[in-house]
Protein backbone atom coordinates (compact mmCIF):
# COMPACT_ATOMS: atom_id res chain seq x y z
CA UNK A 1 0.00 0.00 0.00
CA UNK A 2 0.96 3.57 -0.90
CA UNK A 3 1.92 5.40 2.37
CA UNK A 4 1.44 9.45 1.78
CA UNK A 5 3.91 10.77 3.76
CA UNK A 6 2.83 14.26 4.85
CA UNK A 7 5.38 16.75 3.44
CA UNK A 8 6.13 20.16 5.96
CA UNK A 9 5.93 23.30 3.63
CA UNK A 10 8.43 25.24 3.51
CA UNK A 11 8.05 28.95 4.93
CA UNK A 12 10.19 32.17 4.36
CA UNK A 13 10.64 32.17 7.97
CA UNK A 14 10.45 30.40 11.44
CA UNK A 15 9.88 32.30 14.54
CA UNK A 16 10.15 30.45 17.95
CA UNK A 17 8.36 32.61 20.27
CA UNK A 18 9.27 32.22 23.98
CA UNK A 19 6.29 32.94 27.05
CA UNK A 20 7.23 33.46 30.55
CA UNK A 21 4.99 30.21 31.82
CA UNK A 22 1.95 32.09 33.45
CA UNK A 23 -1.26 32.69 31.74
CA UNK A 24 -1.08 36.57 31.83
CA UNK A 25 2.29 36.35 29.45
CA UNK A 26 1.28 32.89 27.49
CA UNK A 27 -1.63 34.80 26.12
CA UNK A 28 -0.27 37.99 24.30
CA UNK A 29 3.13 36.03 23.17
CA UNK A 30 0.39 32.92 21.48
CA UNK A 31 -1.77 35.73 20.01
CA UNK A 32 1.58 37.18 18.19
CA UNK A 33 2.41 33.73 17.18
CA UNK A 34 -1.31 33.54 15.79
CA UNK A 35 -0.83 36.65 14.19
CA UNK A 36 2.54 35.53 12.61
CA UNK A 37 1.75 32.63 11.44
CA UNK A 38 -1.59 34.10 9.34
CA UNK A 39 0.99 36.66 7.92
CA UNK A 40 2.57 33.31 6.62
CA UNK A 41 5.84 32.61 8.64
CA UNK A 42 6.13 29.17 10.81
CA UNK A 43 5.48 30.34 14.38
CA UNK A 44 6.47 27.91 17.19
CA UNK A 45 5.56 28.07 20.79
CA UNK A 46 8.49 26.84 23.20
CA UNK A 47 6.96 26.61 26.78
CA UNK A 48 7.62 24.80 29.60
CA UNK A 49 6.92 20.83 30.40
CA UNK A 50 3.83 21.22 32.28
CA UNK A 51 2.39 24.23 30.69
CA UNK A 52 3.01 22.44 27.15
CA UNK A 53 -0.85 20.25 27.37
CA UNK A 54 -2.91 23.82 28.41
CA UNK A 55 -1.74 25.35 24.52
CA UNK A 56 -3.27 23.97 21.79
CA UNK A 57 -3.75 26.55 18.03
CA UNK A 58 -4.15 24.56 14.70
CA UNK A 59 -1.99 27.64 13.39
CA UNK A 60 1.32 27.61 15.53
CA UNK A 61 3.80 24.27 16.91
CA UNK A 62 4.16 23.82 20.48
CA UNK A 63 7.45 22.38 21.63
CA UNK A 64 8.73 21.85 25.23
CA UNK A 65 11.70 23.95 27.01
CA UNK A 66 12.28 23.21 30.44
CA UNK A 67 12.45 25.34 33.57
CA UNK A 68 14.02 22.86 35.90
CA UNK A 69 10.96 22.20 37.26
CA UNK A 70 8.84 19.82 34.77
CA UNK A 71 6.45 18.76 36.63
CA UNK A 72 4.94 21.90 38.43
CA UNK A 73 6.91 25.02 37.41
CA UNK A 74 7.03 27.86 39.46
CA UNK A 75 4.70 26.15 42.17
CA UNK A 76 7.17 23.00 42.88
CA UNK A 77 9.85 25.77 44.33
CA UNK A 78 8.41 28.90 45.13
CA UNK A 79 11.03 30.69 45.01
CA UNK A 80 11.23 33.76 43.13
CA UNK A 81 15.23 33.75 43.10
CA UNK A 82 15.39 30.16 42.43
CA UNK A 83 13.07 29.54 39.55
CA UNK A 84 14.22 32.24 37.33
CA UNK A 85 18.04 30.87 37.97
CA UNK A 86 16.91 27.70 37.01
CA UNK A 87 14.97 28.70 34.49
CA UNK A 88 18.12 30.32 32.83
CA UNK A 89 20.19 27.67 33.04
CA UNK A 90 17.72 24.72 32.11
CA UNK A 91 16.08 27.38 28.97
CA UNK A 92 18.95 27.92 27.51
CA UNK A 93 20.34 24.35 27.46
CA UNK A 94 16.67 23.13 25.77
CA UNK A 95 16.34 26.23 23.43
CA UNK A 96 19.32 25.76 22.36
CA UNK A 97 18.54 21.92 21.50
CA UNK A 98 15.55 23.34 20.45
CA UNK A 99 17.24 25.57 17.51
CA UNK A 100 19.78 22.76 16.81
CA UNK A 101 16.82 20.24 16.03
CA UNK A 102 15.21 22.76 13.79
CA UNK A 103 18.40 23.29 11.88
CA UNK A 104 19.30 20.85 9.25
CA UNK A 105 15.28 20.69 8.66
CA UNK A 106 13.35 22.80 5.38
CA UNK A 107 12.26 25.40 7.93
CA UNK A 108 15.47 26.27 10.62
CA UNK A 109 13.93 29.02 13.34
CA UNK A 110 15.13 32.58 12.04
CA UNK A 111 14.43 34.21 14.82
CA UNK A 112 13.64 34.13 18.82
CA UNK A 113 11.20 36.47 19.89
CA UNK A 114 11.14 36.02 24.16
CA UNK A 115 9.46 37.28 26.85
CA UNK A 116 11.07 40.47 28.09
CA UNK A 117 11.37 38.66 31.60
CA UNK A 118 13.68 36.57 30.21
CA UNK A 119 16.58 38.26 28.37
CA UNK A 120 19.08 34.93 28.49
CA UNK A 121 17.04 34.40 25.35
CA UNK A 122 18.65 36.58 23.52
CA UNK A 123 21.95 35.28 24.11
CA UNK A 124 21.52 31.99 23.27
CA UNK A 125 19.48 33.59 19.80
CA UNK A 126 23.31 35.28 18.99
CA UNK A 127 24.98 32.45 20.07
CA UNK A 128 23.08 30.36 17.06
CA UNK A 129 23.42 33.30 14.43
CA UNK A 130 19.56 33.51 14.66
CA UNK A 131 17.58 37.31 15.64
CA UNK A 132 15.66 37.85 18.53
CA UNK A 133 14.24 40.25 20.05
CA UNK A 134 11.88 40.59 23.14
CA UNK A 135 8.50 41.00 23.72
CA UNK A 136 7.20 43.63 26.77
CA UNK A 137 3.70 42.36 28.41
CA UNK A 138 3.40 45.58 30.53
CA UNK A 139 1.85 49.09 29.11
CA UNK A 140 4.67 51.15 28.12
CA UNK A 141 4.08 53.84 30.72
CA UNK A 142 5.17 50.67 33.37
CA UNK A 143 7.96 50.23 31.09
CA UNK A 144 8.93 53.85 31.20
CA UNK A 145 8.77 53.78 34.69
CA UNK A 146 11.36 50.68 34.68
CA UNK A 147 13.45 51.65 31.85
CA UNK A 148 13.98 55.17 34.34
CA UNK A 149 15.21 53.35 37.21
CA UNK A 150 17.19 50.83 35.23
CA UNK A 151 18.94 54.27 33.95
CA UNK A 152 19.16 55.55 37.46
CA UNK A 153 16.80 59.14 36.38
CA UNK A 154 14.99 57.85 39.27
CA UNK A 155 16.68 56.53 42.33
CA UNK A 156 14.76 53.46 45.04
CA UNK A 157 13.19 53.52 47.25
CA UNK A 158 10.93 56.10 45.74
CA UNK A 159 9.25 58.13 48.32
CA UNK A 160 6.22 60.50 49.17
CA UNK A 161 8.82 63.67 48.77
CA UNK A 162 9.34 62.34 45.31
CA UNK A 163 5.89 62.86 43.93
CA UNK A 164 4.69 63.39 41.98
CA UNK A 165 7.24 61.52 40.05
CA UNK A 166 7.12 63.43 36.19
CA UNK A 167 8.21 61.32 32.99
CA UNK A 168 8.20 62.48 29.64
CA UNK A 169 4.71 61.23 28.08
CA UNK A 170 3.30 59.76 31.23
CA UNK A 171 1.09 62.27 33.43
CA UNK A 172 2.37 63.02 37.48
CA UNK A 173 2.00 60.11 39.50
CA UNK A 174 2.24 59.48 43.30
CA UNK A 175 3.24 56.73 45.02
CA UNK A 176 -0.57 55.34 44.31
CA UNK A 177 0.35 55.08 41.02
CA UNK A 178 4.02 53.42 40.74
CA UNK A 179 4.49 49.62 40.60
CA UNK A 180 3.56 49.26 44.30
CA UNK A 181 6.95 48.14 45.71
CA UNK A 182 9.09 50.47 44.62
CA UNK A 183 8.69 52.36 47.96
CA UNK A 184 9.95 48.84 49.42
CA UNK A 185 12.23 47.72 46.67
CA UNK A 186 13.34 44.99 49.34
CA UNK A 187 10.18 43.25 49.73
CA UNK A 188 10.29 41.90 46.41
CA UNK A 189 14.26 41.66 45.23
CA UNK A 190 13.96 39.17 42.50
CA UNK A 191 10.73 40.55 41.00
CA UNK A 192 12.28 43.94 40.48
CA UNK A 193 15.64 42.69 39.53
CA UNK A 194 13.58 40.74 36.44
CA UNK A 195 12.04 43.86 36.07
CA UNK A 196 15.14 45.81 35.66
CA UNK A 197 17.19 43.07 33.97
CA UNK A 198 14.33 43.54 30.94
CA UNK A 199 16.85 46.77 29.67
CA UNK A 200 19.81 44.64 30.27
CA UNK A 201 21.27 43.52 26.62
CA UNK A 202 18.54 45.30 24.76
CA UNK A 203 20.91 47.45 22.71
CA UNK A 204 21.54 43.98 21.35
CA UNK A 205 18.10 43.12 20.08
CA UNK A 206 17.49 43.18 17.01
CA UNK A 207 13.75 44.48 17.79
CA UNK A 208 11.72 45.46 20.39
CA UNK A 209 7.86 44.50 20.65
CA UNK A 210 5.31 46.16 23.03
CA UNK A 211 1.88 45.14 23.59
CA UNK A 212 0.33 47.97 23.02
CA UNK A 213 -0.94 50.89 20.39
CA UNK A 214 -0.20 53.87 18.80
CA UNK A 215 -3.20 55.87 19.57
CA UNK A 216 -2.75 54.63 23.25
CA UNK A 217 0.34 55.30 24.06
CA UNK A 218 2.17 57.35 21.76
CA UNK A 219 3.30 60.10 24.03
CA UNK A 220 4.87 57.65 26.39
CA UNK A 221 6.90 55.86 23.80
CA UNK A 222 8.04 59.21 22.00
CA UNK A 223 8.92 60.55 25.85
CA UNK A 224 11.16 57.17 25.37
CA UNK A 225 12.67 58.21 22.30
CA UNK A 226 16.18 56.33 21.26
CA UNK A 227 16.17 54.38 24.45
CA UNK A 228 12.96 52.08 23.55
CA UNK A 229 12.50 52.10 19.92
CA UNK A 230 10.05 49.63 20.23
CA UNK A 231 7.18 48.24 17.36
CA UNK A 232 4.00 48.86 19.20
CA UNK A 233 1.73 45.52 17.96
CA UNK A 234 -0.94 45.41 20.16
CA UNK A 235 -3.46 44.76 21.72
CA UNK A 236 -3.09 41.07 21.06
CA UNK A 237 -6.54 39.80 22.00
CA UNK A 238 -7.86 36.99 19.48
CA UNK A 239 -8.79 38.13 16.52
CA UNK A 240 -12.52 37.53 16.48
CA UNK A 241 -13.20 40.40 18.50
CA UNK A 242 -11.11 43.03 16.56
CA UNK A 243 -10.56 42.89 12.91
CA UNK A 244 -11.77 39.14 12.22
CA UNK A 245 -9.34 38.54 9.90
CA UNK A 246 -7.71 35.32 11.48
CA UNK A 247 -10.22 32.54 10.78
CA UNK A 248 -11.88 30.84 14.01
CA UNK A 249 -9.85 32.77 16.70
CA UNK A 250 -11.96 33.04 19.29
CA UNK A 251 -9.91 32.40 21.80
CA UNK A 252 -6.41 32.69 22.95
CA UNK A 253 -6.06 28.86 22.78
CA UNK A 254 -4.19 28.62 26.31
CA UNK A 255 -5.62 28.28 29.89
CA UNK A 256 -4.24 26.95 32.72
CA UNK A 257 -7.36 26.40 34.80
CA UNK A 258 -10.61 24.79 33.18
CA UNK A 259 -13.26 27.03 31.79
CA UNK A 260 -16.96 26.88 32.91
CA UNK A 261 -17.82 29.03 29.48
CA UNK A 262 -21.49 27.10 28.61
CA UNK A 263 -22.67 27.73 32.26
CA UNK A 264 -21.65 31.43 32.43
CA UNK A 265 -23.01 32.19 28.68
CA UNK A 266 -26.56 30.41 29.60
CA UNK A 267 -26.77 32.66 32.36
CA UNK A 268 -25.37 35.66 30.51
CA UNK A 269 -28.21 34.53 28.38
CA UNK A 270 -31.31 35.27 31.08
CA UNK A 271 -29.82 38.80 31.95
CA UNK A 272 -30.85 42.54 30.44
CA UNK A 273 -28.49 44.29 28.23
CA UNK A 274 -25.55 46.17 30.28
CA UNK A 275 -26.67 45.10 33.41
CA UNK A 276 -23.87 42.35 34.53
CA UNK A 277 -20.94 43.17 36.49
CA UNK A 278 -18.13 40.87 35.40
CA UNK A 279 -15.69 40.59 38.28
CA UNK A 280 -12.15 39.15 38.24
CA UNK A 281 -8.77 39.65 39.86
CA UNK A 282 -6.72 37.75 37.44
CA UNK A 283 -4.35 34.46 37.91
CA UNK A 284 -2.10 35.47 40.25
CA UNK A 285 -3.79 38.16 42.34
CA UNK A 286 -4.86 36.16 46.41
CA UNK A 287 -7.08 38.85 48.05
CA UNK A 288 -7.56 38.50 52.20
CA UNK A 289 -10.21 36.95 53.63
CA UNK A 290 -10.90 40.87 54.47
CA UNK A 291 -11.22 42.08 51.23
CA UNK A 292 -13.26 39.34 49.39
CA UNK A 293 -15.91 39.92 52.18
CA UNK A 294 -15.77 44.10 51.35
CA UNK A 295 -15.91 43.10 47.77
CA UNK A 296 -18.97 40.31 48.03
CA UNK A 297 -21.10 42.34 50.00
CA UNK A 298 -20.82 45.39 47.87
CA UNK A 299 -21.60 43.30 45.09
CA UNK A 300 -24.42 42.25 47.02
CA UNK A 301 -25.51 45.68 48.03
CA UNK A 302 -25.29 47.26 44.88
CA UNK A 303 -28.10 45.21 43.32
CA UNK A 304 -26.11 44.25 40.57
CA UNK A 305 -26.32 41.42 38.58
CA UNK A 306 -22.38 39.53 38.98
CA UNK A 307 -20.35 36.51 37.51
CA UNK A 308 -17.55 36.50 39.90
CA UNK A 309 -14.33 34.63 38.58
CA UNK A 310 -13.08 33.11 42.08
CA UNK A 311 -10.35 30.30 41.62
CA UNK A 312 -11.12 27.27 43.61
CA UNK A 313 -8.03 27.79 46.29
CA UNK A 314 -9.49 31.04 47.04
CA UNK A 315 -13.41 30.22 47.85
CA UNK A 316 -12.63 29.53 51.15
CA UNK A 317 -12.21 32.87 52.04
CA UNK A 318 -15.69 34.37 50.14
CA UNK A 319 -18.41 34.61 53.80
CA UNK A 320 -20.67 31.44 53.66
CA UNK A 321 -23.71 33.76 54.62
CA UNK A 322 -23.05 35.09 51.15
CA UNK A 323 -22.38 32.17 49.07
CA UNK A 324 -25.45 30.10 50.55
CA UNK A 325 -27.10 33.04 49.11
CA UNK A 326 -25.54 33.10 46.02
CA UNK A 327 -26.42 29.20 45.68
CA UNK A 328 -29.86 29.89 46.56
CA UNK A 329 -30.42 32.53 44.55
CA UNK A 330 -28.71 31.85 40.96
CA UNK A 331 -30.61 34.28 39.61
CA UNK A 332 -28.68 37.36 41.06
CA UNK A 333 -24.94 35.76 41.15
CA UNK A 334 -22.82 33.84 39.63
CA UNK A 335 -19.50 32.50 40.60
CA UNK A 336 -16.83 30.06 38.74
CA UNK A 337 -13.78 28.99 39.03
CA UNK A 338 -12.11 30.19 35.56
CA UNK A 339 -13.82 31.28 32.51
CA UNK A 340 -12.92 32.42 28.91
CA UNK A 341 -13.18 36.31 29.83
CA UNK A 342 -13.58 37.54 26.49
CA UNK A 343 -16.56 35.62 25.45
CA UNK A 344 -17.75 36.81 29.48
CA UNK A 345 -16.61 40.87 28.35
CA UNK A 346 -18.00 40.47 24.83
CA UNK A 347 -21.65 39.66 25.74
CA UNK A 348 -24.17 42.26 25.73
CA UNK A 349 -25.63 42.20 28.95
CA UNK A 350 -21.71 42.43 31.09
CA UNK A 351 -21.92 46.08 31.77
CA UNK A 352 -18.92 46.71 33.95
CA UNK A 353 -15.58 44.98 34.81
CA UNK A 354 -14.43 45.03 38.09
CA UNK A 355 -11.01 44.09 37.49
CA UNK A 356 -7.47 44.16 39.30
CA UNK A 357 -6.22 45.94 36.42
CA UNK A 358 -3.79 43.46 34.66
CA UNK A 359 -2.65 44.33 31.98
CA UNK A 360 -4.25 42.16 29.42
CA UNK A 361 -7.33 42.46 31.43
CA UNK A 362 -7.05 46.44 30.67
CA UNK A 363 -6.40 45.66 27.57
CA UNK A 364 -9.47 43.48 26.66
CA UNK A 365 -11.71 45.89 28.57
CA UNK A 366 -10.54 48.58 26.58
CA UNK A 367 -10.79 46.75 22.87
CA UNK A 368 -14.21 45.56 23.93
CA UNK A 369 -15.42 48.82 25.20
CA UNK A 370 -16.46 47.36 28.67
CA UNK A 371 -16.61 50.20 31.35
CA UNK A 372 -13.89 49.71 34.33
CA UNK A 373 -13.83 49.47 38.22
CA UNK A 374 -10.12 49.28 39.08
CA UNK A 375 -9.15 47.57 41.74
CA UNK A 376 -5.71 47.36 41.23
CA UNK A 377 -3.46 44.89 44.02
CA UNK A 378 -0.02 45.56 43.07
CA UNK A 379 2.92 46.20 40.41
CA UNK A 380 2.05 47.89 37.07
CA UNK A 381 -2.02 47.38 38.39
CA UNK A 382 -1.74 50.66 40.15
CA UNK A 383 -0.27 52.69 36.77
CA UNK A 384 -2.81 50.77 34.45
CA UNK A 385 -5.63 51.89 36.97
CA UNK A 386 -4.35 55.65 36.71
CA UNK A 387 -4.32 55.27 33.02
CA UNK A 388 -8.07 53.57 32.96
CA UNK A 389 -9.65 56.32 35.30
CA UNK A 390 -7.30 59.46 34.31
CA UNK A 391 -5.96 59.01 30.97
CA UNK A 392 -8.46 56.84 28.72
CA UNK A 393 -11.42 57.89 31.30
CA UNK A 394 -12.68 54.50 30.48
CA UNK A 395 -13.78 53.53 34.14
CA UNK A 396 -12.95 54.78 38.09
CA UNK A 397 -11.06 53.12 40.50
CA UNK A 398 -12.09 52.22 43.98
CA UNK A 399 -10.08 54.28 46.79
CA UNK A 400 -8.88 52.34 49.54
CA UNK A 401 -8.91 52.97 53.30
CA UNK A 402 -6.07 54.73 54.32
CA UNK A 403 -5.94 52.71 57.59
CA UNK A 404 -6.18 48.99 56.21
CA UNK A 405 -4.99 50.00 52.49
CA UNK A 406 -8.54 48.06 51.70
CA UNK A 407 -11.40 48.33 49.90
CA UNK A 408 -14.37 48.70 51.77
CA UNK A 409 -18.21 47.42 50.70
CA UNK A 410 -19.59 51.28 50.48
CA UNK A 411 -16.59 52.41 47.98
CA UNK A 412 -17.57 49.09 45.80
CA UNK A 413 -21.24 50.30 45.68
CA UNK A 414 -20.44 54.05 45.11
CA UNK A 415 -17.97 53.05 42.15
CA UNK A 416 -19.98 50.01 40.53
CA UNK A 417 -23.10 53.25 40.51
CA UNK A 418 -21.01 55.77 39.21
CA UNK A 419 -20.29 53.23 36.06
CA UNK A 420 -23.65 51.05 36.16
CA UNK A 421 -25.99 54.24 36.73
CA UNK A 422 -26.78 56.03 33.38
CA UNK A 423 -25.71 59.46 34.57
CA UNK A 424 -23.25 61.89 33.67
CA UNK A 425 -20.46 60.42 34.53
CA UNK A 426 -21.89 56.46 33.61
CA UNK A 427 -22.45 58.29 29.90
CA UNK A 428 -19.15 59.73 29.63
CA UNK A 429 -17.55 56.51 30.54
CA UNK A 430 -19.46 54.79 28.28
CA UNK A 431 -18.55 56.98 25.44
CA UNK A 432 -14.99 56.89 25.55
CA UNK A 433 -15.02 53.21 26.21
CA UNK A 434 -16.77 52.89 22.80
CA UNK A 435 -13.89 55.00 21.21
CA UNK A 436 -11.08 53.16 22.53
CA UNK A 437 -12.54 49.62 21.02
CA UNK A 438 -12.81 51.41 17.61
CA UNK A 439 -9.35 52.60 18.08
CA UNK A 440 -7.98 49.63 19.22
CA UNK A 441 -9.71 47.75 16.45
CA UNK A 442 -8.35 50.44 13.81
CA UNK A 443 -4.62 49.54 15.32
CA UNK A 444 -4.79 45.87 14.22
CA UNK A 445 -6.93 45.98 10.73
CA UNK A 446 -5.29 45.94 7.80
CA UNK A 447 -3.24 49.00 6.94
CA UNK A 448 -3.66 49.74 11.03
CA UNK A 449 -0.41 51.48 12.88
CA UNK A 450 0.02 47.96 14.91
CA UNK A 451 -1.10 45.45 11.68
CA UNK A 452 1.48 47.76 9.45
CA UNK A 453 4.64 47.43 12.48
CA UNK A 454 3.90 43.60 12.37
CA UNK A 455 4.34 43.67 8.46
CA UNK A 456 7.50 45.02 8.65
CA UNK A 457 8.74 42.86 11.16
CA UNK A 458 7.54 40.16 8.78
CA UNK A 459 8.95 41.03 5.89
CA UNK A 460 12.77 41.86 7.35
CA UNK A 461 12.12 38.67 8.52
CA UNK A 462 11.24 36.76 4.90
CA UNK A 463 14.16 38.87 3.91
CA UNK A 464 16.49 37.13 5.64
N1 LIG B 1 -8.55 35.12 32.26
C1 LIG B 1 -9.38 34.15 31.75
N2 LIG B 1 -10.35 33.66 32.53
C2 LIG B 1 -10.59 34.08 33.78
C3 LIG B 1 -9.75 35.09 34.31
C4 LIG B 1 -8.74 35.60 33.52
O1 LIG B 1 -9.23 33.73 30.59
O2 LIG B 1 -11.51 33.56 34.40
C5 LIG B 1 -7.44 35.64 31.40
C6 LIG B 1 -7.68 37.06 30.96
O3 LIG B 1 -8.47 37.07 29.80
C7 LIG B 1 -6.26 37.57 30.75
C8 LIG B 1 -5.41 36.72 31.68
O4 LIG B 1 -6.24 35.65 32.13
O5 LIG B 1 -5.86 37.38 29.41
C9 LIG B 1 -4.93 37.47 32.90
O6 LIG B 1 -3.93 38.36 32.55
P1 LIG B 1 -3.74 39.76 33.26
O7 LIG B 1 -2.55 40.41 32.64
O8 LIG B 1 -4.98 40.54 33.21
O9 LIG B 1 -3.50 39.41 34.77
P2 LIG B 1 -2.48 38.42 35.55
O10 LIG B 1 -3.17 37.12 35.62
O11 LIG B 1 -1.21 38.35 34.77
O12 LIG B 1 -2.36 39.08 36.86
Amino acid sequence: MLKIMEVEKKYEGHVVVLPYPSQGHINPLLQFAKRLASKGLKATIATTHYTLSSITSPLVTVEPISDGFDDGGFAQVRSEELFLESFKTNGSRTLTQLIKKHQATKNPITCVVYDSFLPWALDVAKENGILGGPFFTNSAAVTAIFSRIHGGELKLPLRLEDCPVVIPGVPPMNLEDLPSFLNAPESYPAYLRMKLNQFSNLDKADWIFSNTFQSLEHEVVKGMGKQWPAKLIGPMVPSAYLDGRIEGDKGYGASLWKPLDEDCAKWLETKPSNSVVYISFGSMVSLTQQEMEEIAWGLQDSGCYFLWVVKDSERHKLPKAFLDLTTQNQEKGMIVSWCNQLEMLAHDSVGCFLTHCGWNSTLEGLSLGVPMVGVPKWADQLTDAKFIKDVWCVGVRVKVDNVTGMVNREEVVLCLNEVMDEGKRSLEIKKNAGKWKELAKEAISEGGSSDRAIDEFVMSLKGT
